[in-house]
This record gives C-alpha cells, sequence and structure tokens, in this order.
C-alpha cells in the first residue's frame, strides 16, 4: 500500500519504539489524517495475532474495510455489526462486544491497538482496562499502542506521560506511557490534505462569555444567554447571510435551551438540533439527511466534536465557550475535511475564545484572556519550556506561571529511561530535608514532612507581637561592594531589608534560588551584587515577607513568593 510520508513515519515510529520497550505508546493524527491506513500497515506488518479495538461500530467497520482494501483479510468481532469472528490473525472489535466475551480471546495477543483511545480510563474496572489485563495474562508482553486526535481532555489531562520530543505531560499515572509520534495539524493543511479555514474576525454580536464565573451550572449558564437575545438574533442574521454561499453549517451552542432558541432564528425547514438527549435513531436521520445536504444548519450542543464526519462542511459557528484549544481545534476540524468544489472552511467565533488554530496545547488553562505562550529555557537542562505568560513590547518574556521543567533528563539510576528534570521556577522548601517541592504541594515528596501552609505563616505572625508582615508592592537593592541589601517596600512606604554577602558562595545560591529562578532572559546565576542592582527590575519579588524582631532589627524569615489565598495582595482592591 502506498502511505503518505507522516503515515510512514508514524509506523516508523511506533516500530522502533516496541523493538525498545513494551510501554504503551500513543500516536497523534488529527482527523483527516488517515488513521485507519496507518492501523492497516501495522497489524500487517506486527506479529499475529493482533487486536484492533475501537468505540463504536462504525470505527470497527472502518478501520477493517481499510485492511481489507489492501487485500488482507481480518475477522470482525461486534454485537452491533452482527458478526463475532475471533480466529482470525487480525481481529477487529469494539470494545462493548470483547470486554463482555473476553473468554474468547484467551489465546495468545502480540500487539493491541486502540483506535480513539483518550477514551480509555484509568479505572482497572473500565470495559478498556478490563481487555488489557486480560491480555497481559496471556502475554506479559503485549505491546499497546493507542490512537486520537485529542490526547489532552480538560475533564481527565494529558494521557501519556512522555513526549518524543523530550518533555514530560504529567507525572500522575495515565494509560499511555510515551507519544512516539504527533503530526500538526498545519501540516496537512499546508500538504492540502485539509481544507484551509478561513477565520472571520469580524462577528455582527459577541457574547461576553468572560463574564461568567470560571465554574458554572447549565442553569446559570442559561440565565447568563437568557440576558443577551440580541446577540443571539444579530449571531443567526449574521449567519443566514454567510451560509448563502455555503453548502453546510454547523453550530456550536452552549446549552440545551441555547440550541433551541439558535434554531428559532434560522429556516426551519433546514435546520436541526442534536443533544446529548437526541435518541440514537433520530441522531443517525439527522446526520445523514445533514450529509445529503437536505439539512443545511446542524445546531449541536457538546456531542459532535469528535468522529463526526460530513467532509461538506463549509461553515463553523463557535457560540460556546471553550475552555482548552484543544477542543478548539476539534471543533474547528469538523469543517476542515476535503469535498469537491471546497476551496476553504469559514470559521467564525462568537463566544471571544481568541485561540489560534495552530497553537499547541499546555495543558494548563489560560489564565487570563491577555496571556500568550511562552517560551522559558531551563537554566538546569536547556530545554525551551512553553508556558502561559507575559511578554513586554520587545517581545522579552517578563512573567510566566510555569512551576517545573518539562524537559525530560537521562535517569542516572536507569540508563535505558529518562525522568522529568527537576528545576522548578516556583517551590516551596521542605523545612527537614530542603527539598524543593511544587507550591500547591502538602507533603514533602522526598521525606514526606508536612509543608507549611503559607495562610497559616501569615495567620500565625499577624497574631504575634515580634513578628511583621509586610505586604510586598516591590523590592529594590544596593551594592556596597560584594556585601547587597536587598530591600522590600509596602505601599505605604515601610521597608524591610534583608542583607546577602556575595563573595560567599553559599549566599550568592541562597539568593539566586530565591529570586533569580524565573528571570527569563539570563539563565546564568548573577555572580556579583553590583549585577544585582543592575538587573533588580528583572527579579521576581515575594508577595508577602515574614520578619522577626531580635533585639533592635528585623531578621526575615520567610518570603512568600506566589502567594493564592485570601489575604490581599500589594496593589490588589
Ligand atoms: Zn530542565
Ligand atoms: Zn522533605
Amino acid at each position: 500500500m502506498q502511505l503518505r510520508d507522516y503515515q510512514q513515519a508514524a509506523v516508523d515510529a511506533v516500530l522502533t519504539h516496541f523493538r525498545r520497550t513494551d510501554d504503551a505508546a500513543v500516536i497523534v493524527l488529527p482527523t483527516g489524517a488517515g488513521k485507519s491506513i496507518v492501523i492497516a500497515e501495522l497489524a500487517r506488518l506486527a506479529r499475529f495475532p493482533i487486536l484492533v479495538l475501537a468505540h463504536v461500530k462504525e470505527l470497527v467497520e472502518q478501520n477493517h474495510a481499510k485492511f481489507q482494501a489492501y487485500g488482507f483479510d481480518g475477522g470482525i468481532y461486534s454485537a452491533g455489526l452482527g458478526r463475532k469472528e475471533s480466529q482470525h490473525a487480525v481481529t477487529f472489535a469494539s470494545v462493548q462486544s470483547l470486554s463482555r466475551n473476553l473468554q474468547q480471546f484467551s489465546g495468545y495477543y502480540s500487539l493491541l491497538i486502540v483506535d480513539e483511545c483518550h477514551r480509555i480510563s484509568e479505572e482497572s474496572e473500565s470495559q478498556y482496562q478490563q481487555v488489557i489485563s486480560h491480555l497481559r495474562q496471556q502475554n506479559p508482553q503485549l505491546k499497546v499502542l493507542g490512537l486520537t486526535a485529542t490526547p489532552y481532555r480538560l475533564d481527565k489531562g494529558w494521557i501519556y506521560q512522555q513526549h518524543h520530543h523530550g518533555y514530560v505531560r504529567t507525572d500522575q499515572s495515565v494509560p499511555f506511557k510515551k507519544c512516539v509520534y504527533e503530526l500538526p495539524l498545519r501540516h496537512l493543511i499546508s500538504r492540502g490534505y485539509l481544507t484551509p479555514p478561513t477565520v472571520i474576525d469580524a462577528p455582527a454580536a459577541r457574547y461576553q462569555f468572560d463574564e461568567l464565573p470560571k465554574e458554572y451550572t447549565e442553569a446559570e449558564l442559561d440565565q447568563f444567554l437568557a440576558r443577551c437575545p440580541r446577540v443571539t438574533k444579530a449571531i443567526c442574521e449574521q449567519l443566514l447571510v454567510l451560509a448563502e454561499q455555503r453548502r453546510g453549517v454547523m453550530v456550536f451552542a452552549a446549552s440545551v435551551n441555547h440550541a433551541a432558541e439558535i434554531a428559532r432564528y434560522l429556516p426551519n425547514a433546514e435546520t436541526a438540533v442534536i443533544t446529548g438527549a437526541t435518541p440514537g435513531k433520530q441522531r443517525d436521520l439527522l446526520i445523514e439527511q445533514f450529509k445529503q445536504q437536505q439539512l443545511k444548519f446542524l445546531i449541536n450542543v457538546a456531542v459532535l466534536t469528535t468522529g463526526f464526519d460530513a467532509p461538506h462542511v463549509d461553515l463553523i459557528a463557535i457560540l460556546r465557550r471553550t475552555a482548552s484549544v484543544s477542543l478548539y481545534q476539534q471543533i474547528v476540524g469538523r469543517g476542515l475535511r476535503l469535498y469537491d468544489g471546497k476551496d476553504d472552511c469559514l470559521v467564525i467565533d462568537y463566544a471571544g475564545n481568541n485561540y489560534d488554530l495552530h497553537q499547541p496545547e499546555i495543558g494548563i488553562v489560560r489564565p487570563n484572556p491577555n496571556s500568550e505562550l511562552v517560551q522559558v529555557l531551563c537554566p538546569e537542562c536547556g530545554y525551551g519550556n512553553l508556558f502561559w505568560g507575559l511578554k513586554d513590547a520587545d517581545g522579552d518574556v517578563i512573567e510566566h506561571h510555569g512551576r517545573r521543567c518539562q524537559g525530560l533528563v537521562n535517569d542516572p539510576a536507569d540508563a535505558e529511561q529518562q525522568i522529568q528534570c527537576g528545576f522548578r521556577y516556583q517551590y516551596k522548601e521542605c523545612p527537614q530535608c530542603n527539598a524543593q517541592n511544587d507550591i500547591a504541594a502538602r507533603q514533602c515528596h522526598d521525606c514526606g514532612a508536612q509543608l507549611i501552609d503559607a495562610d497559616n505563616l501569615l495567620r500565625q505572625a499577624l497574631q504575634l507581637k515580634d513578628r511583621k508582615v509586610l505586604r510586598c508592592a516591590g523590592i529594590s537593592a544596593q551594592a556596597d561592594g560584594e556585601l547587597l541589601t536587598l530591600i522590600y517596600h509596602d505601599e505605604d512606604g515601610v521597608e524591610l531589608k534583608e542583607r546577602f554577602d556575595f563573595a560567599s558562595a553559599g549566599q550568592r545560591k541562597k539568593f539566586n534560588e530565591l529570586f533569580c529562578r524565573r528571570v527569563t532572559a539570563k539563565p546564568q546565576p548573577l555572580a556579583a551584587a553590583v549585577e544585582v542592582v543592575d538587573q533588580i527590575a528583572d527579579l521576581v519579588a515575594p508577595d508577602f515577607v515574614i520578619a522577626r524582631q531580635q533585639k533592635k532589627f528585623w531578621k526575615i524569615e520567610h518570603r512568600i513568593f506566589d502567594y493564592q489565598g485570601p489575604y490581599r495582595k500589594a496593589h490588589q482592591a
């Protein structure tokens, strides 16, 4: 079979990986990349017998058909398709049917391929995990390969730990160890395998979803939307005009009531609504009518973001908030399939989501709409981390929200393995063993000691007469030879001072660890007191400083950085 270059690259990456290890692997291919061809080629090359799992009968059928099309013979095991064949070298199965009939698959399998593998959860009682542990009993060296377009889920986070580009996504226990291949959407568009999107940046009206709280109920959402009927009406009027030159329009609504409201403004005979509550048969019928272009407008509420395939779609209207760039990309992806006579797909964001279609997912919700992705080099391993942050007019990073370097480094304990770089940009030091911990940690990851909570620290210090709590608004510095005086200022002109002797290696190190971890322009440590004075504007000031009275002066006991809690910080209302 003739594979496209990236399909071949994906296959090669999988083979290379499994020659080295049995660790579960995942490949990430955007919708439209031709996943079933990659699966067919892997099935052809693998040592038999193998199993290919999918969660819906349509995918089982599609993957099987592609394999047959290349002249191979595979079995189907899916109650929904009315076939229960388990004797083939390659079996395409639905996870529901297979997990209910595990005894029919009690032989040896070398490879398990899971399509749409972001659906696998870690819980051992899940159907996928039942299948995997059953097959592992027969073959402890079972290779597990997942394919997905969406390795990051808002509810579950990343599905793999390490990326082949040398970074860590998560240190949590997740279904896959490593992403061995990932193809960016941009590649498919520039090669003409997908339709280019045309993003219209002039919506007739826009929902101010940022006025909603971060977490909200559907009732709150409906109340919010009920206050903007004119917005919905204006949006639908614009859609009608734009749709005149278009074949198929997909509208992504925020709630069931919202969808019904939108439908009222669109031509009744050409419009359908699909929600999670739409019965399966009716849903299939509506989708078929939409694909046949008997319906022009298909409104949906959180159901047609993945797996839905209507290539003629050439207008995507987003009327809902999307909390991650992956979700935004999935939505836009519905309109990028190739179709005869389709030159582009209009994309209009009426919800002010403000995402870039090609922006990489970093797995952290954007802290606020002004945040942008910034690259921050690790001073320890050199890895270029991507974090949310801010840049100044010259493009220099002035602030970022990264906590820990995501670079992969060789594990000193095991030459075969790589582990996450230990450098932390923000951290809490353990009072027992001095290990650095995540700022949210309650227990030391190294010795298990209880970590001091910033709120407790502040509460106690505020009650004690011999402690002073300074709400820090900024820092300044003076150098006298190698002696550095650092001055903490509050909003009212009160100061506390602290001295660091830069002639002492220990004090230099301490100063750098405290204040220079997030200086992004200069990963090198500051070596002299006068350098600190020069660069004081780039250093990070703590939010609070706690000092203890010692005879006539105040000794700094704690500096609280990156405070998040009920006490008011300087410059906060
Ligand atoms: Zn690093
Ligand atoms: Zn410790």
